[in-house]
């Protein structure tokens, strides 16, 4: 579903050039559960932001669903970000003067579906992450574990095959974070999502089939032996 291969990632400041991802390949599959950990500024966003389509590597190849991401140009990109890809992040990100069912609904929106069939599906969706009675409520009239459900409701709402989630634990107490965590748990034992998920969080990541640390600029995962790489 996803294949990185060789990724490199710098950026230019000023006269300097910062390298960020110096060579990360990575398969994520249909249902894997994948957390992502390391220290701030050992590049989890900037991985994330490159997997979501929001960035574009200096070199190597990206492979979603089987079609090359540095072959599309901008409107292919945000078509497949928008079919393909749910985001969940720390903040949450709500759309404050729309309602929880609005929010939920926004992706189709993007997708110039019609009005009725927004609201049906932003209603299912919601009642997948059990707010299916909190739709008319605006986020400050949430919870933030609430207001994360709904995310979540954004992120699935157009049946992408991967959530991508930066930190969505990072601002909730344990047992809501925990909740959240049973959320991506069915969505990828039940519904076949790829879910990945960075996270500080120890709880978070033994709950994860997949485990994986990013240090000086690449991917390792538990439990897998690194293959060779082509060159240096
Ligand atoms: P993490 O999410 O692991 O905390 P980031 O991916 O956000 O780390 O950042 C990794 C490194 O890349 C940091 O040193 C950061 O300063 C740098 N960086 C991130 N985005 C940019 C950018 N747009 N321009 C320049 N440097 C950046
Ligand atoms: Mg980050």
């Amino acid at each position: 579903m996803i294949r990185l291969e060789d990724i490199r990632k710098s950026y230019r400041v000023g006269p300097v050039t910062v390298e960020v991802l110096n060579g990360v390949s990575l398969d994520v599959h249909e249902g894997d559960l994948l957390s992502i950990m390391g220290p701030s500024g050992c590049g989890k966003s900037t991985l994330m932001n490159i997997i979501g389509l929001l960035d574009r590597p200096t070199s190597g190849a990206y492979f979603l669903n089987g079609r090359e991401a540095s072959g599309m140009n901008d409107d292919e990109v945000s078509a497949v970000r928008n079919a393909s890809i749910g985001f969940v992040f720390q903040s949450f990100h709500l759309l404050p003067r729309l309602t929880a069912a609005q929010n939920a609904g926004l992706p189709l929106i993007y997708r110039r579906e019609p009005e009725g069939r927004v609201r049906r599906l932003a209603l299912e969706a919601l009642d997948r992450v059990g707010m299916a009675d909190r739709a008319g409520h605006r986020p400050n009239q949430l919870s933030g574990g609430q207001q994360q459900r709904v995310a979540v409701a954004r992120a699935i709402i157009g049946e992408p095959s991967v959530v991508l989630a930066d930190e969505p634990t990072g601002a909730l107490d344990p047992d809501t974070g925990a909740e959240i965590m049973d959320m991506f748990e069915r969505l990828c034992s039940e519904q076949r999502m790829a879910v990945v998920i960075v996270t500080h969080s120890p709880e978070v990541s033994e709950r994860c089939r997949r485990r994986a640390r990013v240090e000086d600029g690449l991917v390792h995962e538990e439990g897998r032996v690194p293959t060779t790489p082509d060159q240096g």
